[in-house]
């Protein structure tokens, strides 16, 4: 059956002896967990994070890379970059990379193609505005942003792939999808790929939920069948708040 993941999102937070300190209050936390843990501190820290993880089962990965993989491309970062410090799995699509650094489903799609070339297994995010959902197309938009940027994969590709919906106005809003509009939007995703694809890769394949997931709302949401763990951003920066998340799976 799919996995269970839980993964925290630090995004630009941390230096580099903030990390050790969070990474040690983490080791500490860490409960005897069926879901996969994983952590995306910037890249400057990504190293030494994975050195100071290696005998921990939690996963460091990365929150962003170029699609290309060398090149003139001041200030970026490639994926053969990141596997030669030992990191495997990294976040595409962010909605604050969609918003803030212009990047859309085409560069996506192609930022997709690179990391598995690189044998890389990719985090893929994705979710309406909260305009898109005034207006009722919440279900259109989720549609076309998987369509555009994945459906071009062959079926054995989507082995590393992890998907997370994240509705762009439940992030760091403090508005949280409910259970039920979570649930209602992850299996449509799963029947968008079963269209897609066939029913046996849809169910395969880890939908995580982001958007404000507190200890206090974690359980709820992961109770629903088709949310298979959840994408924190803020509540990954405390490790009391991220480890009880974790446990709420
Ligand atoms: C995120 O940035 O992916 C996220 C879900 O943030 P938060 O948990 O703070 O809403």
């Amino acid at each position: 059956m799919r996995n269970k993941i839980v993964a925290g999102n630090w995004k630009m937070n941390k230096d580099l002896s903030a990390t050790a300190d969070l990474i040690a209050d983490l080791k500490r936390a860490m409960p005897e967990t069926e879901a996969e843990v994983m952590i995306a501190p910037p890249f400057t820290n990504l190293y030494n994070a994975f050195e100071s993880l290696s005998q921990s089962p939690i996963e460091v990965v990365a929150q962003n890379m170029h699609q290309a993989e060398s090149g003139a491309y001041t200030g970026e970062v490639s994926a053969p970059m990141l596997k030669s410090v030992g990191i495997n799995t990294v976040i595409l699509g962010h909605s604050e990379r969609r918003a803030y650094f212009g990047e859309d489903d085409k560069l996506l799609s192609a930022k997709v193609d690179t990391a598995l070339k690189n044998d890389m297994r990719v985090i893929f995010c994705f979710g309406e505005e909260l305009e898109d959902r005034k207006k009722e197309k919440e279900f259109e938009v989720v549609a076309g942003q998987l369509k555009n940027a994945l459906f071009h994969l062959k079926k054995e590709d989507w082995s590393s792939i992890v998907l997370a919906y994240e509705p762009v106005w439940a992030i760091g809003t403090g508005e949280t999808a409910s259970p039920e509009q979570a649930q209602e939007m992850h299996a449509f995703i799963r029947k968008t790929i079963a269209d897609a694809y066939d029913q046996e890769l849809a169910d395969s394949i880890s939908i995580l939920y982001g958007g404000s997931v507190k200890p206090n709302n974690a359980a709820e949401i992961f109770s629903q069948p088709d949310v298979d763990g959840g994408l924190i951003g803020g509540a990954s920066l405390n490790a009391d708040d991220f480890m009880a998340i974790v446990k709420a799976i």
